[in-house]
């Protein structure tokens, strides 16, 4: 079922969670442990995250450098496709530009579709790593629109190829994200916001949030996207900080603030559990907040930390 229908169905906020493929292709078994005690809350949607492959310089035998391409998370498709068979639950893969030729991408969602998997979150993705900016394959697509816009040709019966004209009908719900504190590279939120309304009018049903731990952010955002003319559900994404390691990897990868109470709570904890339960209690107190304002979904982002998530979700719902 498309997430656009459970968002229209719902008669409260819904609860949905994001995984992360197991690290190497390891055993799906991990995921399981992970997912397990969270599927009690009954989730109306699950999102897999995509991760490219990021080269690198390694050591060959004989002491010379070389460029490989080394891949994280492979993944995403199958495990969508066994958490809809395990769970009997809705999986949204996240797609990604980077890394994609325009074929790539559609011979991904050709994969997708004969899945029966009715979702799909529409991305860039990040430079890699080494990179200074984002470039997309010769042949890929460069922004999110661009991505969007090929999944919507689909949905209309266009593929890149006359002789794929029979090919399977795909009918994809798309998601786009949404960053209330501002995507990192563009100039202002304003900018961003009329970046996220042409993925809206271009025909995204939804979007969700980059994390946020100040709620305040999110609906100053909500009423300024309101204003600028997108009306499309926000969905918030939230993830609980668990180690005070996370105070500056957070910010310095997700390009969020971390409020000053928040931040000063961690740093007076002199144990990880005492941590733990200051970041379980303000995400807790987060939840119960846009709760009460009536948002659509509470998206966590599990990130290994189902037992937090859970601790949340069973107080909130
Ligand atoms: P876009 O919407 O394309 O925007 C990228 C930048 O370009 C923004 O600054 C925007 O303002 C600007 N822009 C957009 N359109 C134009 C235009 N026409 N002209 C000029 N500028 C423009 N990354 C992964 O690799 N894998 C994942 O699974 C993943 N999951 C995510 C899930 C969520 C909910 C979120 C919020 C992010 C996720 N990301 C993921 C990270 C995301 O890929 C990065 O934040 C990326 O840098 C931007 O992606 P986007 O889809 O927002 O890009």
């Amino acid at each position: 079922m498309k997430v656009i229908d459970h968002l229209r169905q719902a008669k409260d906020t819904l609860v949905s969670f994001e995984v992360l493929p197991p690290l190497k292709g390891k055993g799906i078994n991990a995921l399981w442990d992970h997912l397990d005690p969270l599927m009690g809350f009954n989730p109306s949607f699950i999102n897999v995250t995509y991760h490219r492959s990021e080269s690198m310089f390694k050591r060959r035998n004989d002491g010379v450098f070389e460029k490989v391409e080394v891949r994280k998370r492979p993944g995403t498709v199958g495990i969508c496709a066994a958490i809809m068979n395990r769970y009997k639950v809705d999986a949204v893969p996240h797609l990604i530009c980077g890394g994609f030729t325009r074929q790539e991408t559609e011979d991904a969602l050709i994969d997708l579709a004969f899945l029966g998997i009715d979702n799909v979150l529409v991305l860039r993705g990040d430079a890699p790593k080494n990179e200074t900016s984002f470039e997309p394959e010769p042949g890929g697509n460069r922004y999110a629109t661009e991505l969007m816009q090929q999944v919507i040709r689909m949905n209309n019966g266009h593929y890149l190829e006359e002789d794929l004209k029979n090919a399977v009908k795909t009918d994809f719900c798309i998601g786009v994200a949404a960053y209330p504190e501002k995507h990192f590279e563009a100039p202002n939120l304003r900018t961003d916001i009329a970046h996220l309304k042409t993925k809206v009018d271009g025909g995204a049903e939804y979007a969700v949030t980059q994390m946020f731990f100040d709620n305040s952010k999110y609906f100053q955002y909500v009423q300024a996207c309101k204003d600028a003319g997108v009306n499309v559900p926000i969905i918030p994404g939230l993830k609980p900080i668990t180690s005070k390691k996370q105070l500056t990897i957070i910010p310095r990868t997700f390009h969020v603030d971390i409020p000053e109470d928040l931040a000063s709570a961690i740093m007076a904890c002199s144990t990880d559990a005492q941590v733990e339960q200051v970041g379980t209690e303000w995400l807790l107190q987060q939840s119960r907040e846009l709760k009460q304002a009536g948002v659509p979904v509470l998206h966590y982002y599990t990130l290994g930390k189902p037992q937090v998530v859970a601790n949340v979700v069973k107080q909130v719902f």
